[in-house]
């Protein structure tokens, strides 16, 4: 078997948590699983390495994890919480460490379009002061393949607009949705390891609850399910308590092993 490992850089919805200026429980707690950066997570297999996502405290994760060398970065959609790290893909875009190519970006074309505008001086040939990420986006329409590894984008609704969640081998994350539509979740047949959406008990607008993410894990029926884009209403230690086995809340950190067949 053909095994990886996902690392988890953050956990957290996007204001992260503690969230600014809150005194509530969870914003206080002194446990670490607390704490949930923005969300994003690495993939690793052989000796690749691969991000879904590069939101804004990409530089801190990095250098939690140690990441040393990055092959590609595969986005979910545009939203600040998602992107705003890619400046901070700098060191890691250098000669030194990449022998002169650049690190490929791959995005759907409404994505592409807002990351380059965000980062407008990035893409601009022109630009004249130096210190950009050697960069290159990609286009993707379907799956795509990154040093041999196959990788499937999973459409899911986000609010009114789609976006994309990925699988690869028997892993899945589907990170931002408020609805699965039937499509994606034939798309998920077999899968083994799923990050599912899960912000808060409360329903919003844009996100998936603990309870319509329990039903949908039930659904999808993989060996282990767990929920990201955490916001501040869901202790760690209290919510894993109250969760069904196979199902926890991932935490900034969590490691675990996947199984890359397909
Ligand atoms: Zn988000
Ligand atoms: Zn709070
Ligand atoms: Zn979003």
């Amino acid at each position: 078997m053909k095994t990886g490992t996902v690392t988890v850089l953050g956990s957290g919805t996007s204001m992260g948590v503690p969230t600014i200026g809150c005194e509530c429980e969870v914003c206080r707690s002194t446990d670490p699983h607390d704490r949930r950066t923005r969300p994003s997570v690495m993939i690793e297999w052989d000796d690749r390495r691969i991000m879904i996502d590069s939101g804004p405290d990409f530089r801190e994760q990095a250098i939690r994890e140690k990441i040393n060398r990055l092959d590609a970065v595969i986005y979910t959609h545009g939203h600040a919480d998602h992107i705003l790290g890619l400046d901070d893909l700098r060191p890691l875009t250098y000669p030194r460490v990449t022998a002169g190519k650049r690190v490929p970006l791959y995005a759907r074309p409404e994505t592409a379009r807002i990351i380059r505008s965000v980062f407008k001086y990035v893409f601009d040939d022109d630009y004249k002061y130096g210190g950009i990420a050697k960069v290159q986006l990609h286009e993707i329409h379907g799956p795509f393949d990154v040093h041999g590894l196959t990788i499937t984008p999973i459409p899911v609704m986000h609010g009114d607009t789609e976006i994309i969640g990925y699988r690869v081998g028997r892993f899945a994350y589907l990170t931002d949705f408020s609805d699965i539509p039937e499509s994606s979740m034939a798309m998920l047949k077999g899968v083994e390891v799923i990050f599912l959406d899960a912000l808060r008990h409360e329903p919003h607008p844009t996100h998936s609850t603990v309870a319509n993410s329990l039903r949908l894990a039930g659904i999808i029926g993989a060996e282990q399910t767990y929920f990201t884009h955490i916001c501040h209403d869901l202790g760690h230690a209290a919510t894993n308590k109250m969760l069904p086995p196979g199902v926890q809340l991932a935490h900034d950190g969590l490691r675990v092993t996947i199984n890359l067949e397909s």
